[in-house]
């Protein structure tokens, strides 16, 4: 049967793409020091100076637990944050994860990559009366010792972005793993720490029966973010991203790894392979 929702098999791991909402953000900052008339040439720009950005969280379903990856921007933005971040489409990842006939209950294990409001968002949800409930309440969820000590303590410029109100419920040693460094979930799927766009920020490398997957979180947020130096000015770190990008994508390229997109609203996914173009790499084949 055709899935209803894009997908990819990666040995015994399915992967499905979940409805996270769409926003529009500006343009440059989402490509840092690149000018606009190199980065406007690879994605649709309006009069508004902005780009359409998809929050595609990611299922999981392995031989063992039922994980997601991210979760989107959530359902308690105030008609305020609506328009300024101009959603275009709503959050609907319980709809997301009907479809595919399972519910919020049958996530095992979630898996923030960082703790910014478009990738923590959907952790916590407003029933119709505005009190905050935990999305997946069955679930366990795993994020860097690093990234909840800002989440805690937030400094002035990640406190714009890092919202309390997206981590109410989350209790240390109950629903919530703190992990500092590498960890393995399941046989098939890793956590890595890579630091870079946020100081906690980790990336899961999916490998399964000789295939291997890739989520790099926001150090890759779209196919328009391959070339090393194209960075986004959110990055806390961005000669830190500009390293990893340099190390890690030529290394899946070798390996054909499938890299997985959060953000870009026309891939879902690419296959990767070396290249002699600028990016260093590119993709023998795509999801959309
Ligand atoms: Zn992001």
């Amino acid at each position: 049967m055709d899935s209803p929702l894009p997908s990819l098999k990666i040995g015994e791991v399915e992967i499905f793409w979940l409805d996270g909402g769409q926003i529009r953000l500006d343009g440059g900052p989402m490509f840092g020091p690149v000018p606009k008339v190199l980065w406007s040439k690879q994605v649709e720009v309006g009069d508004d100076n902005c780009i359409a950005i998809d929050n595609s969280a990611l299922l999981l379903l392995t031989p063992s637990a039922k994980i997601v990856i991210d979760s989107g921007i959530g359902n308690k933005l105030t008609a305020k944050q609506d328009e300024h971040f101009r959603v275009q489409k709503p959050w609907r990842l319980p709809e997301s994860l009907a479809q595919l006939g399972l519910s919020v209950n049958d996530i095992d294990i979630v898996i923030p990559t960082h703790a910014d409001f478009d990738h923590a968002g959907g952790l916590v949800s407003y029933d119709s009366a505005g009190k905050s409930f935990l999305t997946f309440p069955r679930a366990r969820h795993i994020l860097q010792k690093k990234e909840w000590e800002v989440v805690k303590n937030p400094d002035r410029r990640s406190a714009a972005s890092y919202w309390p109100e997206n981590f109410v419920g989350l209790v240390e040693g109950e629903n919530l793993e703190i992990i500092d460094g590498d960890y393995q979930v399941t046989p098939e799927v890793k956590i890595f720490l890579t630091g870079g766009h946020t100081i906690g920020h980790q990336a899961i490398e999916i490998v399964s029966k000789g295939e291997t997957a890739v989520h790099l979180g926001d150090l890759l947020p779209s196919k328009n973010h391959l070339h090393p130096l194209w960075v986004i000015a959110y990055d806390d770190y961005p000669m830190e991203v500009i390293a990893l990008k340099e190390r890690l994508l030529p290394e899946y390229a070798k390996h054909n790894a499938w890299i997985l997109f959060y953000h870009d609203t026309e891939i879902r996914a690419g296959r990767a392979i070396l290249s002699n173009n600028p990016e260093g790499i590119s993709f023998s084949e795509t999801i959309i």
